[in-house]
């Protein structure tokens, strides 16, 4: 639709989640109300990075003006704050589109699902950038006045909103390209429409930004009668680009408040890497590790990537080839000298110097990550966040495979619930002899803190690790060996750990002996063929009965269920049925000659090594009765 159909003014309510968000932004931020500045800042020098970028193709977008800045203006008597900026602009259908819905994927989505409970949802606003809204804050009403670089000062846009429910566009003339932000403060926020509390918010916010942020030099009160001097424009922030000054001068807040103009979070990051690269490449980045997981960490489309940056200009955000995928926490600028500053998507997909850049960011963030670690605390919060998402880093980045494992964490058979030991740990606690790393994978903790397969391994002190998360079965496929020693899953085939044991073994038993074994064996095989593969005597058991063993070559149970629970097809495979032949039940079987009771007690036993390798039965109510009628007998 052109302007000219258009009603010249017209009034339109948000987006239902943008209205949630709205509200929920002023409730939960309002002890931290300066932050408004910090943002209507950040959106003005992205407006200024965008025009430059576009008139990268299309120099005429400057309009003779190529000098672009923010400017901000109060006034205490009117109460208002005007933050004005010669950036992109905004065109009247860009206005109603970004100032009144959420356009991020996914974003609206999770909105939809609040509780509605004001003070849970409020935890929440960390995993949005605040925005453009956060001028609510403090305004009981807000004027958008916008024209967009390259189309004439007759379609201008005015939207006005008080924040509510709804807001108005009109069509206006505006011959200055880019936006102007009027805020009319709320009478419990007029300590911001003060020269010194703004200037002392930007430099505080806004100092990094690169675009000059300036204000009016304070003139003194005129005298009686006298006209009142207006100041000259100055800048108020240092206007370089923080990421090319030097380390040593930049102050932590200011590194923490770039992190939050560049990832939108409004959480403190946990942990940063500033680097310049000087060689074969050259480039400078700024890496951060976020403390708090975007809600859509795990949405196969979310935005992810860095920033980038040719040259000092700012070219896309989201550039996700730099990091692998695995990654994808991560936040931070990456400035090339190397690429060309008309760099496309489709050209970063497949350029050598791209590809490099990666893998020597990869290494970046991984030495970063290794430092963190030595901070046992602030690890175990990353740990707990983002794990899961590095584990997936074991498949898909094989050449890092070594150094990703050594930031792996895991529960153990010595330790407590945390996921909080490393390969190395382990391997330094090691018994003499021992060549293994020992883990069993389940879905829960308890389940494999409690598994029967542990019990030789906690009668001879020989620690195993507890793995139970999702991808813990799957990752343990490709992860076959650390610093040199294999991994052994200590519910998998066979099992021989006669050299860590504190008793000798037994001697080797008598003829007769093993006649009457086998042929036990063979009474069970035959009654369990359909459900198991085999039936042996076990090396794993102390105090159970039985318990089920995967065959070395064969699917976990872990996958298996995922793989079910995703709808695929699953290789068929039994498991093995071993028992413990010094437990006083398998004891009873062999001297049970009654055909019925032997296979009540085969099947209880069966079932009850399903249930603590925390399967569910086929048959639960066949159970209760086998059972029920072994209690009575
Ligand atoms: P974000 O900055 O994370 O995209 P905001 O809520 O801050 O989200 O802003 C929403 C959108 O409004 C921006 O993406 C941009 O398209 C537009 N916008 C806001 N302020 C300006 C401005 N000063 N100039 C041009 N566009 C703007
Ligand atoms: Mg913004």
């Amino acid at each position: 639709m052109s302007v000219a159909d258009k009603p010249t003014a017209e009034t339109l309510g948000f987006q239902t989640e943008a209205k949630q968000l709205l509200q929920l932004m002023i409730h939960s931020l309002y002890s931290n109300r300066e932050i408004f500045l910090r943002e209507l800042v950040s959106n003005a020098s992205d407006a200024c990075d965008k025009l430059r970028f576009a008139a990268l193709a299309d120099s005429s977008l400057y309009e003779n003006d190529g000098e672009l800045k923010v400017r901000i203006s109060v006034d205490e008597d009117a109460r208002t704050i005007i933050i004005d900026d010669n950036g992109i602009g905004m065109s009247r259908e860009e206005a109603v589109s970004h100032l009144g819905t959420i356009a991020k994927s996914g974003t609206a989505e999770f909105i939809r699902n609040l509780s509605g409970d004001e003070k849970k949802d409020s935890h929440l606003i960390g995993q949005f950038g605040v925005g453009f809204y956060s001028a609510f804050i403090v305004a009981d009403k807000v004027e958008v006045l916008s024209r967009r670089a390259g189309q004439s000062a007759a379609d201008g846009v005015h939207w006005v909103s008080s924040g509510e429910s709804d807001f108005s566009v009109e069509t206006i003339d505006k011959p200055e390209r880019g936006t102007r932000i009027v805020l009319h403060l709320k009478e419990d926020a007029a300590e911001f429409a003060n020269d010194w509390r703004l200037r002392s918010i930007v430099r505080k916010y806004s100092d990094h930004i690169a675009v000059p942020v300036q204000m009016r030099q304070y003139m003194p009160p005129a005298e009686e009668g006298k006209e009142q001097e207006i100041g000259e424009w100055e800048n108020v922030n240092s206007a370089t680009a923080l990421w090319m000054r030097s380390k040593n001068e930049i102050s932590d807040e200011e590194y923490q408040s770039f992190y939050q103009h560049v990832s939108h979070d409004y959480a403190e990051p946990l942990a940063w890497s500033h680097n310049k690269v000087e060689g074969k490449l050259e480039y400078t980045s700024l890496l951060y590790i976020p403390t708090e997981a975007p809600f859509d960490l795990y949405h196969r489309d979310a935005a992810r990537g860095l920033k980038l940056y040719v040259q000092r200009t700012y070219i896309m955000d989201d550039a996700e080839q730099f990091l692998p995928l695995y990654l994808r926490f991560v936040k931070g600028v990456v400035d090339s000298n190397d690429l060309s500053l008309n760099v496309s998507r489709e050209i970063l997909q497949q350029d050598a110097t791209v590809e490099s850049m990666k893998s020597a960011l990869t290494k970046r963030v991984l030495d970063m990550l290794e430092k963190l670690a030595e901070d046992k605390e602030k690890y175990a919060a990353f740990w707990k966040t983002f794990g899961n998402v590095l584990k997936e880093g074991m498949v898909e980045d094989v050449a890092n495979r070594e150094r990703i494992g050594k930031l792996l964490r895991f529960a153990s058979s010595t330790s407590s619930k945390e996921q909080d030991q490393s390969l190395d740990d382990y391997i330094a606690r090691m018994k003499e002899g021992q060549t293994q790393i020992y883990y069993i994978v389940s879905d829960h903790y308890d389940t494999a803190k409690n598994s029967p397969h542990l019990e030789i391994f906690r009668a001879n002190d020989v620690e195993v690790l507890l793995m139970h998360d999702r991808l813990d079965e799957w990752m343990m496929g490709y992860f076959r060996e650390y610093a040199g020693k294999a991994f052994a899953d200590v519910a998998r085939g066979d099992l021989d750990i006669s050299h860590l044991m504190k008793d000798p073994q037994p001697e080797k038993k008598a003829e007769d002996e093993s006649a009457a074994d086998n042929a036990l064996l063979e009474r069970i095989k035959t009654l369990l063929s359909e459900q198991v593969e085999s039936v042996r005597f076990s090396t794993r058991l102390v105090d159970s009965p039985a318990c089920l063993v995967v065959g070395q070559a064969d699917m976990g149970m872990q996958m298996r269920r995922m793989m079910e629970a995703a709808g695929q097809a699953v290789p068929d495979a039994k498991p093995i049925f071993e028992l413990n032949e010094k437990h006083a039940l398998v004891k009873r079987l062999t001297g049970t000659s009654d055909a019925a009771r032997f296979e009540d007690l085969a099947l209880v036993l069966l079932d009850e090594a399903r249930l603590s390798a925390g399967l569910t039965l086929e048959n639960p109510a066949g159970f209760v009765a086998r059972v029920n009628r072994l209690l009575n007998a």
